[in-house]
This record gives structure tokens, C-alpha cells and sequence, in this order.
């Protein structure tokens, strides 16, 4: 049964006996099904108890179906088993063991967002210019540290910018411990540093987790591949599987030679390669394996599919970034009336800004879709707000939590207020809480101030007692309540407001449904809750719609598959994005990441770019990606919206754009004209004629913006 849905190669990667093996093998090979038949066959065959599997998935999304698809095969419950991310998993070991691990039971998750907004205030407390020292470099800085698994004394200091760079990496360590704040990279360092310290521990996770497995193996960093070999010990049986082609966080501390080194330190390990595809059409397989063709230093591998050819690869230039949504939605709509749903539907891009133009065009013609990474639920402003409160609660030393909501609502606690406090917690090595506390006792602030303080500080004492015996969603209802959050959105009028308390709404939902699928015995379920918010904000999202068009970076659509994907950006400086430009092995993982994209496809494939596109509120013209020159011609058809200009490609079909133009005409500078999307404006210049014309428009509420004359209306 387990073996039946499987060619040869991969029936020897599942059955292959207790030992250590390599399964290198391209996209949609079946990789992870591999992966999850394997840990069916250990447990059905080897008699391996759940408990002694130890699985690691990229994102935490993967985690859930792996585990459902378990529990499907094998008809047993998978909770004994762990599965999940190195970061998931490190934060279930580091929650049972924060005695051992030195933290406190209630330690907190700081994610990015709060990382970089202490990474700043420190930076202003050193009195260190933050020019200088932009947080943001700061904040990457550390992080490369920590995933290279050094400590602030451990970094090697070169000159005086290191030098600073360190003393706020330490500063940073020492807030983080005095808070009891712990970043992502800490979970696995903290876990590794444990462990390694800890020879019981060691000898009790070792004795237990007899079988490991890794998806996803080509992405893994320093840390990560420390804290596998830990956990492997001597005698473990080590699964991993990867892709070397699909190696895409390099920028991340991300280690492809992770894949020799694992040969080199488990010498016995059996490699195994899959070279059937049975994801993408042959058309697509083609131009993938075209284009990764031109990378250098492969290990190599021959793909194949006995599938069909396939529609050709749909290549379109849009004029404008709008023009360029817009072809999208009609597209999805066309799919849509040949049988699409539109869960099959996906659009990636290469930077997060770019959805919001597809957004508006999906939102326009009515599309629901679903946005993965950027505009996350978890990290909407109200949202942050509300789990500001439950982390204050939860645990009064959560100094981000504390500065984000002191004053929100405005309750009358001023800015200085706020830096005399934060000021006498760095002098006397204080939490903020404790801070307050003491300058109350002091008597330091005006009546007034005191007043407004004592009422924050005892709303949050009140809301602690009050909750204490709560269900969680119930706990997180009283928060809302009693927060004037409620209130304080609905203030904020319009489409805006009204989404924001929806939003706030469904956190009493996601809450209910969290504790309903609750798979956590280690930790009270308020510390639970944050946790997930904190690590899931990336991979999950609360979906209003179930059947609804996919939006994702092209980072985040590793491992999925669509039947019809779109590529939108393929621009020169946007994908490969301007930052590799100037290098070589950057352009290489740009085009990795271009590989991952093409291969998400099982049918249909669009690739569009626009002529001219508006970034950091300029606009730039940019050439098409060089990686749509790498796609052999016949495997391509393309449409220009315009029929005049010199062909990019030798191989077109100069098909008729399928989203008529509404308006012809000329236009003047001054005229008041009308936009579907973009509403009343004025013009404010015009470039060439006829259907050709470029105007550029004062959009009373959407600003500058210039468009072909075809899309505006005359007033
Ligand atoms: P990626 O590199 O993108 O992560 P992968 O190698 O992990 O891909 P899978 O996602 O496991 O590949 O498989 C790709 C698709 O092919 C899935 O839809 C899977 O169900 C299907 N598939 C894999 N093996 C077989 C098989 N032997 N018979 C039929 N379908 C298969
Ligand atoms: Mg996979």
C-alpha cells in the first residue's frame, strides 16, 4: 500500500534499510513524497514508534499536511511524532526544557518587526547615529552572527564599525536576557548550546529520535546542520532530501555545500536520485531545465517527464505595472471559465511590494485571493496591538509589548514620558514594567501623567486577574473589550477601519480554532497562542475565502504547486533583483529562485514583465529579465500589448491584447479625466498619440501615475 503509488527509484529511497541516506533529485520528482512514504514504511514496516521520529519541513504549513498525511495512511494519531520547522521544533524543546535553557517559563518570541524595534532603541540609547548604523543592516549584521552561531565575544573584530556593531549585538543579548525575550535564530541556538552542554539531555533526545529526516536539506544553514548532527548522534538513522538547483537562501546563511558535507560526515549515507518529473507539462519541464542549464557548478541532473507537451509558456509585456495586473486577472478569469478553480491559481513575484497593484485589480474585477508573506495577518497593526496586550499578560518583562500599547489608545502617556522611562530601566537594568513601577513609587511624574500611568498599569493588572481562568478565545475577547481597541479603530473611518475590526474579530476566531486544534502539552495556552502568531505570521494566514487565487513571494511557494501559475516582474533589476546585479553567484541564486518559480506550473505558465514600472515613487523603464531570453523560443508564445515596437523575442505570435480599452482619444494637459481603479484625476502631461499615448495623471486620491490613454476616461 505504502510502496504502490511509487516508480522504482523512489520505492528504493522508502525501503531502503536503517542507515543514512541522500535523495538528490529535481523539482516535482517526488521528493517529499518520498519523504512522508518513508516515515509511513518506518513506522509500518521497521515497527519505529512514532515517538522516535523526528521530520523537519520548511515551513510550518508543510509540517501540518505532512502530519494529516500521515495520520490518512497510517489511520493512527501523529502527535507523538515531531514534526515541523528547526524553528518550530527548537521553540517545543526549548518550551519543555526553560529551566535547563536558563529562560523563563513565560520567554517570548521576539519576530522580526520586534527585533528590529529593539535593535533601533538600542541604537538611540548608545547615542550611536543611526545613519551610521541603519537598524536594518544592524539587524542583519546580528542575525548573520547568530546564524553562523556565534556569540557577541566570539565575533572577530576588524575596525571600529565592527567593534560598534558588536557592542550593540551585546547590548542587544543583554536586553533579550533581561527581558526574557528570545529571537528566531536564538531558538536554535539556545537549543544547539543546550544540548551540547547538556550530556544528559543529549543522551535522552539521542536515545530517542532514532530516525531523522529532512526536507527542503539544500536550504539549510550552519546552525541548522550543527543542530542536525547533534540530534543524530552516532547512531541514528539520517534522512535528508534536496535539490541543489533550489537552494534559494544563500542570503540567509543557507549552505548548499551542507549536501557534500553531509557526505563527508556520514560516509555510509546511501545517495539516491529521482529523475521523473511528474509535476509540469514537458513544455515547462523544458524551459526550466533550460535555464538552470546556464548555472555553473551543478551537481547535475536529468529530468524527465513522460507527461505531455503541454500549452506553450504565455510570455506577456505589459505597458505599466497596472497593465501588467490586469492582464493577470483577465487571464485568471479566462481560466477560471475553462475549469480552473481559483485555489489552482497562483501569482508570484519576487518582492512583496508588487502585490499590492495585483491586489487592487483582483479587488477591482471582485477575485478573492490570499496574500502569503507580506501583509500577513499576524503582523497587521491591530493585531500587533491586541497580542501586545496578551504578551503583556502573559508576561510583564515583554518590553516591546509594553512601548507598543503604554500609549494605544491614546490614554494621554506622552513620548517623554516614555523615554524617562526607558531611560531609568537602561540605567538600573530594568524592564520597562519594573521601570514604571519604580518611578511611581518615586513619585517622579506630574499628578496628571501619574494618573494616566497607574490607570494603564492597573488595566493590565485586571486584565491578567480576569483572564486567569478564561478560555482562550474568551481571554481573548475581554482583551479586545477592555482595550478600547475596538472603540479606538473604530474611529479610523471608512473601507480601512471597517477591515481592521474584522480583523481584530477573527482574532477571537483564529483563538477558538487554535485551541481546538491545540497539539501543545508543554505550555499553557495563552503562551501557546503568542508563539504561534509569533512563528506562524509567515505561512498562515486567515483566509476569508477557500477557494481564492494564491499571492506569494516566489521565496514562499518552495515546495508547492499550482496548475497554473503566473510570474509577474520579470524585469531586469526586479527579478534578478538590482542587488545581485553586479554578482555572479547572486544572479546564480536569482536564477535558482527562477527555477523554483517555472517549476511551481503543472499546466499553464505565464511569465509577464512591464515597460515601465513605478519603484520607490519613480518610475523606471527596464529591460525583460534576462531569464526570459534563457527560455528556448519555441517553447514560448508572446503578446505585446502594443504592435509597433521591436520585438524582444524572434518567436511571437502578436496576439490581440484581450483587455479592450474602453476610451480612445487624445487628451490635454488639465483635462479632469476618470479611472476605474484609481478614480478622478487630472492630466498633467501627455507622450505621443493615438492608442500609443502615455498620460500622466494627478489621481486626487491615488497620486501620479502615468497610464496609456486607452485606460482613462475623458470627464
Ligand atoms: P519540490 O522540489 O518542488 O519540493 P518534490 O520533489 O518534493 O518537489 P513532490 O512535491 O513530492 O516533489 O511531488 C511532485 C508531484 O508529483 C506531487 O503532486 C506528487 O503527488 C506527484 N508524484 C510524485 N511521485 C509520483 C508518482 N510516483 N506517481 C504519481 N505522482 C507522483
Ligand atoms: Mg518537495
Amino acid at each position: 500500500m505504502i510502496l504502490n503509488s511509487l516508480n522504482p527509484a523512489q520505492q528504493e529511497a522508502v525501503q531502503a534499510p536503517l542507515g543514512h541516506q541522500l535523495v538528490l533529485a529535481g523539482a516535482g520528482s517526488g521528493k517529499t513524497r518520498v519523504l512522508i512514504h518513508r516515515i509511513a514504511w518506518l513506522i509500518e514496516n521497521e515497527k519505529i514508534s512514532p515517538f522516535n521520529i523526528l521530520a523537519v519541513t520548511f515551513t510550518n504549513k508543510a509540517a501540518n499536511e505532512m502530519r494529516s498525511r500521515l495520520e490518512k495512511m497510517l489511520h493512527v494519531t501523529a502527535k507523538s511524532m515531531w514534526i515541523g520547522t528547526f524553528h518550530g521544533l527548537s521553540h517545543r524543546f526549548l518550551r519543555t526544557h526553560w529551566q535547563e535553557a536558563g529562560l523563563p517559563q513565560s520567554f517570548q518570541i521576539l519576530d522580526s518587526a520586534d527585533q528590529f524595534r529593539m535593535i533601533r532603541r538600542i541604537i538611540n540609547t548608545l547615542n550611536l547615529d543611526e545613519d551610521r548604523f541603519p537598524p536594518k543592516e544592524t539587524q542583519w549584521f546580528i542575525n548573520a552572527q547568530k546564524e553562523e552561531g556565534r556569540e557577541p565575544h566570539q565575533v572577530d573584530t576588524h575596525d571600529f564599525t565592527t567593534q560598534t556593531l558588536i557592542k550593540i549585538y551585546q547590548a542587544y543579548h543583554e536586553a533579550c536576557q533581561r527581558t526574557g525575550a528570545i529571537d528566531f535564530a536564538d531558538l536554535l541556538l539556545k537549543t544547539h548550546k543546550l544540548l551540547l552542554s547538556n550530556t544528559q539531555l543529549l543522551a535522552h533526545y539521542q536515545e530517542r529520535f532514532r530516525c531523522l529526516l529532512v526536507d527542503e536539506f539544500q536550504d539549510t544553514n550552519a546552525i541548522q546542520y550543527a543542530w542536525l548532527k547533534l540530534f543524530a548522534g552516532d547512531s541514528n538513522s539520517v534522512t535528508i532530501v534536496g535539490d541543489d538547483d533550489q537552494s534559494i537562501y544563500g542570503w540567509r546563511g543557507a549552505r548548499i555545500e551542507n549536501i557534500q558535507r553531509f557526505s563527508k560526515d556520514f560516509p555510509s549515507a546511501k545517495v539516491i536520485r529521482l529523475e521523473q518529473n511528474y509535476r509540469s507539462s514537458g513544455t515547462i519541464l523544458k524551459a526550466a531545465n533550460a535555464l538552470i542549464e546556464q548555472n555553473s557548478g551543478r551537481l547535475g541532473k536529468n529530468l524527465w517527464t513522460d507527461g505531455k507537451e503541454g500549452e506553450l509558456i504565455t510570455i506577456y509585456a505589459g505597458f505599466n505595472e497596472t497593465d501588467e495586473a490586469f492582464f493577470i486577472v483577465n487571464r485568471i478569469r479566462d481560466l477560471q471559465q475553462n475549469d480552473y478553480a481559483l485555489r489552482e491559481i497562483a501569482v508570484l513575484y519576487r518582492s512583496n511590494a508588487q502585490s499590492r497593484v495585483i491586489e487592487e485589480a483582483l479587488m477591482q474585477f471582485g477575485i478573492p485571493y490570499r496574500v502569503y508573506g507580506g501583509l500577513r495577518y499576524f503582523d497587521r497593526q491591530e493585531i500587533k496591538d491586541a497580542l501586545a496586550y496578551l504578551r503583556l499578560i502573559a508576561n510583564r518583562s515583554d518590553d516591546s509589548a509594553f512601548e507598543r500599547i503604554i500609549n494605544t489608545p491614546t490614554r494621554g502617556i506622552g513620548d517623554r514620558t516614555i523615554a524617562t522611562i526607558r531611560e531609568h530601566a537602561k540605567s538600573f537594568s530594568l524592564t520597562l514594567w519594573d521601570a514604571l513601577q519604580q518611578l511611581i513609587e518615586q513619585k517622579f511624574f506630574s499628578t496628571r501623567t501619574e494618573m494616566s500611568l497607574l490607570a494603564f498599569m492597573e488595566l493590565i493588572n485586571t486584565m491578567t486577574e480576569k483572564t486567569l481562568t478564561l478560555e482562550l478565545h474568551k481571554q481573548v475577547e475581554y482583551v479586545l473589550c477592555t482595550s478600547n481597541l475596538i472603540e479606538h479603530y473604530r474611529k479610523e473611518k471608512g473601507e480601512k477601519g471597517l477591515t481592521r475590526l474584522e480583523n481584530l474579530e477573527e482574532l477571537v476566531n483564529a483563538a477558538h480554532q487554535f485551541s481546538q486544534d491545540g497539539i501543545s502539552e508543554d505550555m499553557p495556552p495563552l503562551a501557546a497562542f503568542l508563539a504561534y502568531a509569533a512563528l506562524e505570521s509567515s505561512d498562515e494566514q486567515a483566509d476569508a475565502y477557500d477557494d481564492c487565487v494564491q499571492l506569494m513571494t516566489l521565496h514562499s511557494a518552495k515546495g508547492l504547486e499550482f496548475p497554473a501559475v503566473f510570474l509577474a516582474g520579470c524585469e531586469e533589476e526586479l527579478f534578478p533583483h538590482y542587488l545581485s546585479m553586479n554578482n555572479p553567484k547572486a544572479i546564480e541564486e536569482e536564477r535558482r529562485l527562477c527555477y523554483v518559480g517555472i517549476t511551481r506550473a503543472m499546466r499553464k505558465l505565464y511569465m509577464t514583465y512591464a515597460e515601465v514600472r513605478r519603484t520607490y515613487g519613480k518610475e523606471a523603464y527596464h529591460r525583460p529579465s534576462r531569464f526570459l531570453h534563457e527560455i528556448p523560443v519555441e517553447l514560448v508564445d508572446e503578446i505585446r500589448f502594443r504592435t509597433k515596437t521591436t520585438k524582444v523575442m524572434t518567436h511571437s505570435q502578436n496576439k490581440a491584447f484581450a483587455y479592450k480599452p474602453e476610451a480612445q482619444g487624445q487628451f490635454r494637459v488639465g483635462q479632469k479625466v476618470y479611472h476605474r481603479i484609481f478614480g478622478n484625476g487630472t492630466v498633467l502631461d501627455c507622450e505621443g498619440d493615438g492608442e500609443e499615448m502615455k498620460v500622466k495623471v494627478n489621481f486626487v486620491k491615488a497620486g501620479t501615475k502615468t497610464l496609456i490613454a486607452s485606460y482613462l476616461t475623458a470627464k
